[in-house]
């Protein structure tokens, strides 16, 4: 399944649009309270508005 890869817990739901990258929205919350605004993935910078919680069927 696919589990967010900073927690390796969470299951990943929120995109970021500004490159596509999928986290969970706790380590996204992390990011965007911690100032640290950057895809952990290919660190694209992202803002609040970036993240978007997406639904897997
Ligand atoms: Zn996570
Ligand atoms: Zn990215």
């Amino acid at each position: 399944m696919a589990t967010c890869s900073i927690c390796k817990k969470d299951f990943k739901n929120t995109v970021l649009r500004t490159c596509g990258h999928i986290f969970c929205r706790g380590c996204i919350d992390d990011r965007i309270a911690n100032r640290m605004r950057k895809c952990p993935a290919c660190s694209k910078a992202f803002d609040k508005s970036d993240a978007m919680v997406v639904f897997y069927g």
